[in-house]
């Protein structure tokens, strides 16, 4: 008989993934983690029946949350990443030789055992060692709040906004980015579906709006998340994310990407029209 596991989302839809075996699961203090083998897109982690990453395509989201942001900072020094427990952010990041350090505060240290052993193909960075990777086992909202680092770049990889994720989408931890972001720092976040969260849309990027001169988003399109078309938030204190990427920098960087490249950089800040009608006003630059 077949096995499914099923990510119901908004009570309205529901997607359903045929698996082979249950390979982790675990009820952390904050969540329940599972890691699936599924038939068709590899394995798969899921916290609280929502699908976090499939090894199918977890090279877009990986790809689009890192490569746009450290390819438009000119000298990206330090990185900070809250969330990623699965390690693929990290695992990008680390990729780019001009970052000396990198920092990542994962709440949940279930999401981190269950990756490491069954998720290696984005938890493999994780095992990077200090002091050019460190990982924290803490609430990103008061590591945010208590550190006395700079960052040039922070890079806020979480969850829906439910549970320990809920103020990583508030004002006051906007704020504490800001305070321990670099004079020329830059901020980009997990920023949900255009078409099922479009009032979570508007509200980061009016908080963004109050806070950073330059306020952008962008999209890519993946088959894990609902509907498709996912977004991030991207507000920067100087570096404008069309302006000041270069081609050259990329070439100098010497990467090579799976699914990012100059031309979905540049594409991937052109918003569709009812995406405009909902956040365009907060848009800045
Ligand atoms: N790419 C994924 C997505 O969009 O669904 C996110 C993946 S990553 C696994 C998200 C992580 O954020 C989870 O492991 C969760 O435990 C973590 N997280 C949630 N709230 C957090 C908080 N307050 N501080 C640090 N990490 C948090």
């Amino acid at each position: 008989m077949s096995k499914f596991v099923e990510e119901r989302n908004d009570n309205f839809f529901s997607v359903r993934y045929e698996i082979d075996r249950v390979l982790y699961s675990k009820r952390s203090p904050f969540q329940k983690v599972e890691v699936v083998q599924t038939k068709g897109h590899g394995r798969m982690l899921l916290n609280d029946d929502l699908v976090m990453v499939s090894e199918r395509d977890e090279f877009v989201y990986h790809d689009m949350i890192v490569h746009p942001v450290l390819l438009t900072h000119p000298n990206p020094r330090r990185v900070l990443i809250i969330g990623g427990g699965d390690g693929g952010t990290a695992r990008e990041v680390l990729r780019h030789n001009k970052v000396e350090q990198c920092d990542m505060v994962e709440i949940d240290g279930c999401v981190v055992e269950a990756c490491r052993e069954f998720l290696p193909v984005t938890a493999e960075a994780l095992s990077t060692p200090a002091p050019r990777f460190s990982l924290h086992i803490d609430d990103g909202v008061k590591f945010i709040r208590e550190t006395k680092n700079e960052y040039d770049v922070v890079i806020v990889d979480s969850t829906d906004p439910i549970g320990p994720a809920t103020p990583l989408f508030g004002r006051e931890f906007y704020r504490d980015v800001y305070t321990h972001l670099a004079d020329d720092g830059i901020v980009v976040s997990q920023g949900e579906s255009p078409y099922y969260n479009a009032k979570t849309q508007h509200t980061m990027v009016q908080i963004l709006a109050e806070l950073f001169p330059i306020v952008r988003y962008l999209n890519f399109t993946n088959l894990t998340y609902p509907g498709g078309l996912w977004s991030f938030s991207f507000a920067s204190k100087k570096w404008h994310p069309l302006r000041d990427f270069s081609e050259e920098r990329m070439r100098e960087a010497n990467l090579k990407f799976r699914y990012y490249n100059a031309d979905i950089h540049r594409a991937a800040f052109a918003l569709p029209s009812f995406q405009l009608d909902n956040i365009g006003a907060f848009l800045k630059e």
